[in-house]
């Protein structure tokens, strides 16, 4: 089940502020909090899904490529599309998901060590 109260939830309602990369009707990009990266940017889908599982399930087709299609708008964005870049995103408990609403990190600007 999808909670409202997740913080992704809020800056999505504009309840907390977010430092924005990039927003178009279907998707959010923003800067992470607590940087894993010398750039650490999250995308979320305006869509309710807990997780990449909940989207792939839910999400029509349009809003699902739009999303895919933003993310490399941010690439060229923080033009790292040459120097390479790590998408992950963390599902459930295993994952080490902690915020239940979908989102991808996009980790670049430094060579990325082990999994995270
Ligand atoms: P995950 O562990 O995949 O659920 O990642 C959640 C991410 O959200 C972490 O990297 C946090 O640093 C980040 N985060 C939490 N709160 C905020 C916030 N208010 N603004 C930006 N990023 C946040």
């Amino acid at each position: 089940m999808y909670d409202e109260n997740n913080i992704f939830a809020k800056i999505l309602r504009n309840e907390i502020p977010c430092e924005k990369v990039y927003e178009d009707e279907v998707s959010l990009f923003f800067y992470d909090i607590n940087p894993q990266a010398s750039i650490h940017v999250l995308g979320i889908p305006k869509v309710k899904v807990t997780d990449i599982y909940d989207f792939i399930e839910k999400t029509n087709e349009k809003d699902a490529l739009s999303f895919f299609k933003s993310i490399n708008k941010v690439i060229d964005k923080l033009n790292v599309k040459n120097s390479g870049f790590r998408i992950i995103s963390n599902t459930g408990e295993n994952g080490g998901q902690e915020v239940p609403h979908f989102h991808v990190h996009i980790l670049a600007g430094e060579k990325i060590g082990g999994l995270r």
